[in-house]
């Protein structure tokens, strides 16, 4: 299988990161366009099918993927291109909104946790753990201290789930502020899209810089070699798509998952 190297996408550990060296448009780093574009993603969803068919067969790993950007980033979106390539079975995908009151009074990973995968399964969160020191954070609701806490609450939180045989990918979808724009407007112009729009995503908006700098610090913060976090540049949803089918693929590959044994003796078997 031809393997995309991701490493420029990698967030190097305890580096800092900026996010502005990061393209949000794939112009430089030789990847495909057009009908190109469209046959590695057909190719990745086949192999997505396959391996995804043998975690939840094997039972043996997990894999919980993290989808995380500002407001039309795209992480509805590439979740269903991400779905539309697996079987129902052992998939699952869960929205972290607003904490209810119930999820306040509890640890912020509380939450998580409950949702998190069992072996065999691939889960796939449109936020998570991380709204706990990125909009929290940027809106004044917890102190630099506690924010600091929390990374190391997230980085041992990851650490446990890979002792437990469930790996941990998470995917920072990159888009520009004008592309931004472009998506607001559109939601703004279609009916069928009022439903998406929120008024912190006007204001969220206006606090871009200070989003951008809790990223960069959380990214940092947070990204290991078993957990890692990468930049897709998001702002063309078919690279996007692409981009993270491919991704999913080459991390569930690494796992050398294998198909169970029967658990009886096929050869006695006589079909009446
Ligand atoms: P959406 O993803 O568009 O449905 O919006 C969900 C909203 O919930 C976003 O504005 C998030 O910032 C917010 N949200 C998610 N998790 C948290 C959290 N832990 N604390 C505060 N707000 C959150
Ligand atoms: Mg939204």
């Amino acid at each position: 299988m031809e393997h995309i190297d991701y490493t420029p996408w990698y967030i190097s550990p305890k580096t800092k990161c900026l996010l502005s060296d990061y393209e949000t448009e794939p112009t430089s780093k030789g990847w495909r366009s057009g009908s190109e574009l469209e046959e590695h993603l057909a190719d990745m969803g086949d192999k997505l099918d396959k391996l995804q068919s043998t975690l939840h067969a094997a039972k043996t790993r997990g894999l919980l993927v993290v989808f995380q950007g500002m407001d039309t980033a795209g992480k509805d979106g590439v979740i269903r291109s991400v779905f539309s390539h697996v079987s129902p079975l052992g998939v699952r995908a869960e929205a972290f909104g607003v904490p209810t009151e119930l999820e306040s009074r509890h640890d912020f990973l509380w939450r998580i946790h409950a949702k998190a995968p069992a072996r065999g399964e691939m889960v796939i969160f449109n936020r998570s753990h991380y709204e706990d020191v990125l909009v929290t954070r940027v809106r004044g609701w917890i102190d630099e201290e506690t924010c600091q806490k929390r990374y190391n609450d997230i980085l041992h939180f990851e650490s446990l789930l890979q002792d437990a045989g469930i790996s941990v990918l998470k995917c920072y979808l990159h888009i520009s502020k004008s592309e931004q724009k472009k998506r607001l407007q559109s939601r703004l112009d279609d009916q069928r899209k009022h439903w998406k729009l929120q008024p912190s995503d006007f204001g969220d908006r206006d606090l871009w810089p200070q989003f951008t700098q809790a990223y960069e610090e959380a990214l940092s913060a947070t990204s290991t070699p078993e957990s890692p976090w990468y930049v897709v540049p998001a702002d063309s949803k078919p690279y996007r798509d692409s981009f993270v089918a491919g991704l999913i693929v080459q991390t569930l590959d690494n796992m050398k998952l294998k198909m169970p044994k029967p658990s009886f003796d096929l050869s006695k078997v006589k079909l009446s």
